[in-house]
């Protein structure tokens, strides 16, 4: 039987992208064949990055790798999917607390487009990471260069000099 080319979207504000995000990223491309990493313009409290300088920043970290794409899109998740013809959505998770959010989210989004949720749980040491506490922590001056990437470490370190 010929296997079918499975599309998944990972939606989400990625402001600032995570090391728990690209953990989940690099997961999710051994069961996808496309994975394309949707930032949402919707606005982010306190956002640090607009959706064109998150989706550069992605892009660069992310090229190297077949099969990932990065876009960004407005309005609803599922709207977006469709758009994309995309199989499925895949979403991290953190730990139990996320599940019962993404549990309603799941079941939204398939109530209301049919659409599945895949969830990749997230390696140990990324559990805690969150882009909120980022900003957050690094605003207020606190070292977070474990959690992120080093080129958004250096980006997050020059916004905050200008804010
Ligand atoms: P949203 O605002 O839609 O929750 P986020 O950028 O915060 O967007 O998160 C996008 C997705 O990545 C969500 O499924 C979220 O649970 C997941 N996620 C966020 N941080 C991590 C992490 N450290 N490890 C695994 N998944 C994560």
């Amino acid at each position: 039987m010929r296997k079918k080319f499975i599309r998944a979207i990972f939606p989400g504000s990625f402001d600032p992208i995570t090391n728990g995000h690209l953990d989940v990223v690099h997961r999710g491309i051994k069961l996808f064949d496309e994975l394309i990493i949707a930032v949402g313009r919707s606005p982010v409290k306190n956002a640090l990055f607009s959706p064109e300088e998150r989706v550069e920043m992605i892009s660069e970290l992310t090229a190297d790798i077949p099969g990932v794409l990065v876009e960004s899109f407005d309005g609803l998740t599922v709207e977006y999917a469709a758009k994309k013809q995309a199989d499925v959505i895949l979403r991290g998770l953190r730990s139990l607390t996320d599940v019962q959010y993404e549990f309603q989210l799941a079941m939204t989004n398939r109530s209301v487009a049919g659409i599945e949720t895949v969830f990749i749980m997230t390696s140990e040491e990324y559990g805690f990471t969150s882009s909120t506490l980022i900003r957050q922590v690094a605003s207020l001056g606190g070292d977070v260069s474990k959690l992120i990437p080093k080129t958004i470490y250096n980006r997050l370190q020059q916004r905050l000099k200008k804010s």
